[in-house]
Formats: structure tokens, sequence, C-alpha cells
């Protein structure tokens, strides 16, 4: 039998770090985990080809190889998984997709004939007899969120994995929080679930055998979710990290209560942690009550991000506009909140009603939903009707990102950031990539680009206050090239 995986194109937006990975000789930022870890649960004896159209064409040879072909797709990817239907259709080969999209429609007009709703673990048996009968089924749905101790290591083996500025790995999934925009606790639960730390550090020693050296993104929905159990992994990896001597290092995705968690912090730390990305969406307390985001209600929110960066972390930050409660000061709040706490990595969005999510179903009851959601909460449209005037919204929206991602503001924050932030834990040694990066970005941001003074000053200032962060900062700049691009196509 001869399978296919296909990771459709991510559109180009603040995530895809495009114009960023160029300067480092990458072609995606991250690799298709999902499809890799279905691989994983389909029979070893079968032959399998991967294809990620973030960093390799498609082509009709490819899906003329392919007996049945696999797709993994979130809503952002919606045009390009019609455009793969339309091809698998005229070649004649079967289309099977799974992923976050097909939970919220199944039996759309996206024209794939076979769809796994829900996770796959507890299903991949079923859809395996059913290959090897040639006999599939329109829908395949998982009736409840499985353990995670069934979830295989993932086929690494079947990626380049040279390709990518990062891998990802899963330690749990599900939030035990409720934010009403969010759709987490409709597609993963709101009772974490957790892989042992044994079968954690199972699949980072395979990512080190396999090679890895550079940074791992542990793509929880809520990294802290499960405290006692958090505890417990990091004590796992800071062992591993000292039996291997590995330089890995890590980032993830939580929630701002870590900041009261002192002892926490310290072991991500110690365990390798350089980032972490938390929701912070908005400085106005009306707005943070209406979405019912209630752990940023409990301390002061700028108090809690120097909190982290001081234990060690660079707090990348999702802000949100857009809210019910906004009042029209409320993009003026968002600059000088982003600019005071130095959260360099500010993904603004404007609120989106995600279906699944308690949002849409608020609004709909409301009659104010619009159009579905496009998924990237980083583009300029709203699906619904929104408290303030529309035009005023997306319009003051543009100005926020593009003036946040102007060089002076953004090099401004990194100088914020860098007083905050200790650097501490495991230093990575500086690679020769990373120094060819370093160089390129002289060219571009202090040559060939617009904000070349500014970047000069901040190359200065960073040299004489912070030598030791040099390139914590350069990275830093790199990434803010892509924001301002992608920000001035808003
Ligand atoms: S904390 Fe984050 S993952 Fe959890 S429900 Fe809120 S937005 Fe979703």
């Amino acid at each position: 039998m001869r399978i296919l995986l296909v990771e459709p194109r991510t559109p180009e937006t603040f995530w895809s770090l495009r114009h960023a990975l160029r300067f480092v000789g990458k072609r995606a930022a991250n690799p298709p985990l999902g499809l890799l870890t279905m691989a994983g649960m389909l029979p070893r004896e079968w032959s399998y080809r991967v294809v990620d159209q973030n960093t390799t064409m498609l082509s009709d040879a490819d899906l003329q190889w392919a007996d049945f072909v696999m797709v993994s797709a979130m809503e952002i990817h919606r045009e390009a998984v019609v455009a793969l239907a339309g091809r698998c259709r005229e070649l004649g080969r079967p289309l099977i997709g799974g992923g976050p999209m097909f939970m919220a429609e199944p039996d759309a007009s996206l024209g794939v004939p076979h769809v796994v709703v829900g996770e796959a673990e507890e299903v991949a048996a079923e859809l395996v007899a059913d290959l090897r009968a040639g006999s599939l089924r329109p829908l395949y749905q998982a009736s409840r969120f499985p353990d995670l101790s069934l979830t295989p290591l993932p086929r690494w083996d079947l990626l380049d994995l040279r390709l990518y500025a990062t891998m990802s790995v899963q330690s749990c999934r599900g939030c035990p929080f409720d934010c009403e925009f969010c759709d987490v606790v409709a597609l993963n639960g709101r009772r974490p679930r957790t892989k042992s730390p044994s079968q954690f550090i199972g699949e980072l020693e395979l990512l080190r055998v396999l090679g890895w050296r550079g940074p791992v993104f542990v793509v929880d929905d809520n990294f802290i979710g499960d405290r006692k159990r958090c505890r417990e992994l990091l004590e796992a990896v800071i062992d591993w990290r000292a039996r291997t001597r590995t330089p890995m290092t890590f980032l993830t995705e939580a929630s701002v209560n870590m900041a009261a968690e002192p002892e926490l912090l310290e072991l991500m730390v110690a365990a390798g942690f350089k980032k972490v990305f938390l929701g912070l969406e908005t400085p106005s307390a009306e707005s943070l009550r209406e979405c019912r985001k209630m752990q940023n209600l409990r301390g002061d929110l700028a108090e809690s991000v120097g909190v982290i960066q001081a234990a060690g972390l660079e707090v990348m930050g999702g802000f949100i506009v857009g809210f019910d409660n906004d009042e029209p000061d409320i993009f003026q709040r968002q600059f000088e909140f982003i600019q005071k706490t130095g959260v360099v990595t500010a993904m603004v969005g404007l609120l989106q009603a995600m279906p699944r999510s308690r949002l849409y179903k608020r609004l709909a009851g409301e009659g104010r939903l619009r159009t579905a959601s496009h998924g990237d909460n980083t583009g300029s449209t709203i699906n619904f009707e929104p408290r303030l005037d529309r035009d005023f919204l997306v319009g003051n929206y543009r100005k926020l990102v593009r003036r946040l991602y102007e060089p002076r503001t953004y090099y401004q924050r990194i100088r914020v950031f860098l007083d905050a932030h200790r650097s501490r834990g495991p230093r990575p040694a500086l690679t020769w990539p990373e120094i060819g990066a370093a160089f390129r970005s002289m060219w571009v941001l202090g040559v060939a680009h617009r904000g070349r003074f500014a970047y000069w000053r901040f190359v200065a200032s960073t040299l004489a206050r912070h030598p030791d962060q040099f390139g914590v900062a350069m990275t830093l700049a790199i990434m803010g090239h892509h924001f301002r691009i992608v920000a001035a196509g808003l």
C-alpha cells in the first residue's frame, strides 16, 4: 500500500515566519507533526511519502504514485485543501482529510470524500482495516478524547529535518480554562491529557538520535495545564539533558498564571526552555472578563510578564482587539502595554469567532455572525458584526500593527525586553548558519531597508549593555523584518 501524506501550504501570516527563515536558509518554521503522528499509526510495512507544501512542490507524479492521499488541515488551509481535493479527483486518487478544519465541517463543500473527525488514535485501526479492504467510509468519527499513551512516535524518518527551523513535539492536549473565543476545549477537552515523562523523553530522544540539535516547539494547548505532571516531565527533561548533553532548547504555549509558580519557572529554565507564548489578549479588564479569561485577572498582567522574563523566559504574546467591551482608545492602550512590557513578538489579531468556540455560539444566537472564520486571527477581516464600527476597527487595527513593527518602536521594545530578561539556563552554542544570519541581517536591516539608523543604534546599544544577549537580540531583529513585511500587507 502506498500512502501520500500532504501538509497544505500555509498562507503568508505572522506565524509563517517566511521572511525570517530565509536568513537561516530554512524553508518552514515547523514540521507537519500531525501527519507524521498519523503515519506512526499506520502499518510500518506500507510505503509512505510526505510532501509538505511549505517546503516542497506537490507534483502529479506524487499523487499518481499513491494508492491513498491523506491531508491534515487547519481552518487557514481551506483553499489549499479545496485545490488538493480537485487534483485528487482529476487523477482518481482517494483523499482522506483530518485535523481541526474537519472538526468544524466534516461534510462541507470541500470535496474531500473521506474524513476523520477528532483525534485519530482510536479510529486508526478501523481506518487501516478499511484501507486494506478498499472500502473506505465517508466519515470516521472519534467518539471520545483518546488517552495519549496510545499516541505513537511520529515518523520523523519520513522527513528531511534540515528544511525546518524548529522541530515539534507534544506533551499534552486540552486546557483547563475555557476562554470564550477559543476552540481548544471543544477540540481537545478541558481536562489536560498528558503523555508520561518516559513517552515524552522517548520522542525527544528519537529526534536527538536523528541528529536534531536545534529548538523544539512543545505544541501543547497549555503546557502547564496539569502542573503536577508538568513538574514531573520537566524533571525528566533535566535528567535527560544531563545524560545526553544535548544542546536542544524549547519553546511552548502556556497561560500567564505560570508567573505565580516560581518553582515551575525554575524547572522550565533549567530544562532549556527559552520562550513561552501566552495569550495576554488585552490590558482591558472588562474585555478579559467578557471573554472569561479570568486567569489573566488574578494579578497585574504587566507584572506577571516581568516575572516570567526575569526568570529567564522570553514572553511572546497573543493580543486581541474587537471585544464588545473595547473602547475606541483600545489601540493606544494595547500599544502602550506591549511597549511597556517588552513583549517583542506581539501577535495582535482582530477577534474572530472560531467555529466550535463559545463565542461562535453566542454571536450566532445574537444574529451577529457574518462569514466563516478564515482561521488567521492576524488577518484584517472580522467574521461577525462588532460593537465598534467595523471600518474604524479594521483601520485602527492595521495602524496598530504597523506601528508596533516600525523599526524604531520594534527595536525599542527589544531593549525593554533585554533589560527585563535574565539570560539563564543551558546555553546552546552559536551555529554557523546563525552567524551567517547575523551578517545577512546586517546587510538587509542595516543597509538595504529603511530603519537602518535605528538598527545600528540598536546594535550598538545591545553590544554596550547586553553583550551576553547579542544572539537573542539579532534573532529578534530578523523576526521583526518578517513581521514588518506582513504588517505592511495587511
Ligand atoms: S488559556 Fe489559551 S488554550 Fe486555554 S482556553 Fe484560554 S485561549 Fe484557549
